[in-house]
């Protein structure tokens, strides 16, 4: 018989995964939503926690932005993506009055609306609980970590771009996961590589190789490499589901692994 679920934490997720960049711009909320629509296709119960509380961009890659949160008698209620409810998400941006309204706020005060989320949301039973996470390591991410700890297992996944300056900040990331006791669940190398659309050539705009080579110095594991792919970009910006709708594109193959990797 399963557990019965405390109202409003975590007793009932099983894997929780903290999505880290070194810097801003590097995919991670693109890697981030991917995830969990990969992990969805895969018949698995997906949450997605966004505690980029200065850039909430999930809401709108998965065309929920303006949508309404809750309240039940165990906390918020999150939002649910689709109409299996298979993947629900909660942010910040569902608080604001408006899109374009900017979170001026100092620390503690961000970290208490972290901890408000993790404790007082109605998650019920997940597989998998990603969190997208501000870019570096800030007081966001202790807050995270402090509040999300008991609920382990609790794992980080690492975006990099392929230049030395990113997979550099890496460095700091991989360094923040071992002060933290947060176990790696591996680095992910984004926009790695061009793919020509009409000659299938593939460009390294950027380069390539440089977050494998990060993640075998630093003996964690490498879980691929992500192409540039303009049909990628557009199904964000709609907010369609590209697991679902572009299998046949460049970057499907290596997302739809990686969240069978996790
Ligand atoms: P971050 O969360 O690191 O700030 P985002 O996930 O918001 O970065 O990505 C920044 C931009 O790059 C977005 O417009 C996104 O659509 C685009 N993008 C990210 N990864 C890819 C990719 N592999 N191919 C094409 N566009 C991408």
């Amino acid at each position: 018989m399963e557990a019965a679920v405390e109202p409003g934490n975590l007793a009932g997720v099983r894997h929780i995964i903290l999505v880290l960049s070194g810097k801003g711009g590097v995919g991670k909320s693109t890697i981030s939503t991917e995830l969990a629509l990969a992990l969805r296709h895969a018949g698995k119960k997906v949450g997605i926690l966004d505690v980029d509380l200065c850039g909430p961009s999930i809401p709108r890659m998965l065309r929920a932005q303006g949508r309404a949160v809750h309240q039940c008698d165990s906390g918020w209620v999150p939002v649910f993506v689709d109409q299996e409810q298979s993947i629900s998400l909660m942010s910040v941006g569902f608080l604001l009055e408006s899109p374009d309204e900017a979170v001026v706020w100092r620390g503690p005060k961000k970290n208490a609306l972290i901890k408000q989320f993790v404790a007082d949301v109605a998650w019920g039973q997940l597989d998998y609980l990603v969190v997208d996470t501000p870019p570096g390591t800030s007081d966001e991410h202790m807050a995270a970590v402090e509040a999300l700890r008991p609920y382990s297992p609790l794992g980080a996944l690492v975006v990099t771009t392929p230049q030395a300056v990113s997979v550099g900040d890496v460095r700091r990331e991989l360094t923040f996961c071992r002060k933290t006791g947060l176990q790696v669940v591996g680095v992910v190398e984004n926009m790695s590589g061009f793919v020509c659309p009409h000659c299938a050539e593939c460009t390294n705009v950027f380069s390539r190789g440089g977050g494998e080579v990060l993640a075998s110095l630093a003996g964690v594991p490498f879980l691929g490499s992500v192409p540039l792919d303009p049909e990628l970009t557009r199904s964000l910006e709609e907010g369609q589901d590209f697991i679902r709708d572009f299998p046949k594109s460049p970057a499907f193959p290596a997302l739809f692994s990686i969240a069978q990797k996790v």
